[in-house]
């Protein structure tokens, strides 16, 4: 019954990695440990994966 969570970005499973659920726009995605960085400071990266998200403001320069 349980669908095997996957990374969006590099699609490695749960199995492989800590993954984390997160919503977005309403739906809901999995990322793993290693790409919350990318989601943090490089959203705009994830344009493919995530429709409609945000670049993200770059604080420190
Ligand atoms: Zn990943």
């Amino acid at each position: 019954m349980s669908k095997i969570t996957k990374c969006i970005v590099c699609h490695k499973t749960e199995n492989e990695v800590p993954i984390i659920n997160f919503k977005f726009k309403g739906k809901k995605y999995t990322i793993c440990s290693q790409h919350i960085p990318v989601l943090i400071h490089k959203a705009q990266d994830l344009d493919s994966v995530l429709p409609g998200i945000q670049p993200t403001e770059d604080e420190n320069q």
